[in-house]
Formats: structure tokens, sequence, C-alpha cells
């Protein structure tokens, strides 16, 4: 008998993994967590059905998350993470030494309980000492913080159930304020490629302009994600994301990476012509 994994991406599209088995299942007070092995994939895990992260293509996503603002940003000391707490956008930030803090609320205690346990990939650098986790609402967080952060990485779910509250102009809006005054925030932006992913995401975009000087986006590929194409948003105090970086400072750095390097960067915020027609139809 085969296992397949599978996740409606429309009402007229799904798409499908074949999975050697389920190693959890569980549900927590805010969503269904389930973790899965495949031979594709590696390890996969899904919260209320949609998948979150797999162990063959994680680093797509964290990397871009994480590198492009801290290639932007001259004087990183202090990170918050919302979301995230598969680990692999904390991995990501630890490999720069110069980092003082980095603060992670997520939600939900056992989706890092879980990764701990069974995605050691994501959540290996959970314990360093540099990390503190809080376990609340991003949303409820922010509120209390002002002029705290150089960098707020806002790695969250989908904009319904527990990560709705991460897409509104109220947290955009407080991230501004948790910021320095050259501070930059980047988040998960959804997709433009299938209508109602395309919907959240201009309206993610709309609000974020509202709230931020400079608000750019820039692309990634995530073959395990809708239609493979995703947006991260990157919003900023002062800094442009292209145009006020210095790439040798980075690249001297020596961090390893295997997707990010500082021409995709700057590619990255190269985008279709069709999506740039998106983002302009709500921008005024
Ligand atoms: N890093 C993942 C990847 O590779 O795509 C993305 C998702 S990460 C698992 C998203 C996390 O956001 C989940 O663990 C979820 O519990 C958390 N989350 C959702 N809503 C939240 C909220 N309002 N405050 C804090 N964390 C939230």
């Amino acid at each position: 008998m085969e296992l397949w994994y599978t996740e409606q991406h429309t009402e007229n599209v799904n798409f499908s993994i074949k999975v050697d088995k389920q190693l959890y299942s569980g549900k927590s007070d805010f969503q269904r967590i389930d973790i899965f092995d495949s031979k594709e994939f590696g390890r996969i895990m899904t919260l209320d059905g949609y998948l979150m992260l797999t162990e063959k293509d994680e680093f797509i996503y964290h990397e871009m998350i994480t590198h492009v603002a801290m290639c932007v940003h001259p004087n990183v000391r202090k990170v918050l993470v919302i979301g995230g707490g598969d680990g692999g956008t904390v991995r990501e930030l630890t490999k720069y030494d110069f980092i003082e803090a980095i603060d992670l609320v997520e939600i939900d205690e056992e989706v890092v309980d879980i990764s701990k346990k069974y995605l050691s990939q994501t959540a290996c650098k959970l314990d360093d000492p540099r990390v503190h986790c809080y376990f609340e609402d991003g949303l409820k967080y922010i509120r209390r913080v002002d002029d705290e952060y150089d960098i707020i990485l806002v790695d969250s779910t989908d904009p319904f159930g527990p990560g709705e509250g991460l897409f509104t102009r109220e947290f955009y809006g407080n991230c501004f304020k948790a910021l320095h005054e050259d501070g930059i925030m980047v988040n998960q932006h959804e997709s433009p490629f299938y209508e109602g992913d395309a919907y959240a995401m201009q309206r993610a975009h709309k609000r974020i302009c509202q709230s931020f000087p400079i608000s750019k986006v820039y692309q990634v590929h995530i073959p395990t994600y809708p239609s493979g194409h995703w947006l991260f948003g990157f919003a900023s105090k002062k800094y442009h994301p292209v145009k006020d970086v210095n790439w040798d400072r980075w690249n001297s750095l020596g961090i390893k990476t295997r997707y990010y390097n500082t021409p995709l960067h700057a590619g990255s915020f190269a985008l279709p012509t069709y999506v740039e027609e998106m983002l302009r139809d709500v921008e005024s």
C-alpha cells in the first residue's frame, strides 16, 4: 500500500508527496502537527495539513528570509523572530558571531518541542545561548516593544488560524515601532501565482506600504510551496535593499550558504511584470 501526503493548492490543484511513514501526529492548543518521512524530500512538517517545511528545500526559505536583511543592515545586534518554531531561521541567524541576542516569539511551544525531537536539521541551534524563546502570540508581544530590534523576521504560517494577526496593519505598525531608527522587517509574503495567495500577498503589501517608507518585495523558488514561486516582503526605515548595500562586507564574513549569494540577492528584487503590476495596484 502506498502512503501519500496531499495538500490542496487550489480547488483544482493538488500537490502530493509519497511518504514512507507518519512519525508523529498530534493536536496542540493551536493546531494539528504532523511529521512524515519521505524519500524525495526527507522529513516533512505540516501544520493543520499545510506543508511548512521539508528537509530537502527548507534551506531556500530560511536562507532567504534571513540573509537579505543581514546583508543590508550594517550593524545588527538584536533580532526578533516571530513564528519560526522549527528553528530554521534561528539556525541561519546564529551563523553571525556579532549578533548578541535572538528573541524567538512562537505561539505554539509544541512546534518547538516536536521540531527538537524530529527536525534536528532545523532545530539544531535553538539552544544557542543567544536565543531566548517566548511562547506567546506575536501580535500581543509586539504591542509592548519600543525601539528594541535591528531586524524583525516574520516567519509565520499563512494568514488564517493563529497566523492571521501577523498580517494585520496593527501588527506591521507595531513592528515599525519595535525597530530602531534604521530597522528592517522581513516577512513571509505569500505567492503571486494562485488567486487566493495573490490576494493575501497584495493585501499584506498594501498594509506594509502604509507602515514603512521603504517597502519592497523579493522572490524565491520553493519547490514544495504552492506554484513554487514565493515572495518575501522587505520593509525598511532607512536602507534600500539593493542600493544601500555593501556587498563586499557581507562576502568578507565567510557565511556558508547553499542558495543565498549577493548577486542573487540583487536579482531577487527584479520581479516579473505581472507581479510588479499587482504590487503597483495596491501601492497608491
Ligand atoms: N519556517 C517555516 C518554513 O520553512 O516555511 C515556516 C513556518 S513556521 C513553522 C510558522 C510558525 O508560526 C508556526 O510554528 C506557528 O505556530 C507560528 N505562528 C503562527 N501564528 C503565530 C502568532 N500569532 N504568533 C507567533 N507565532 C505564530
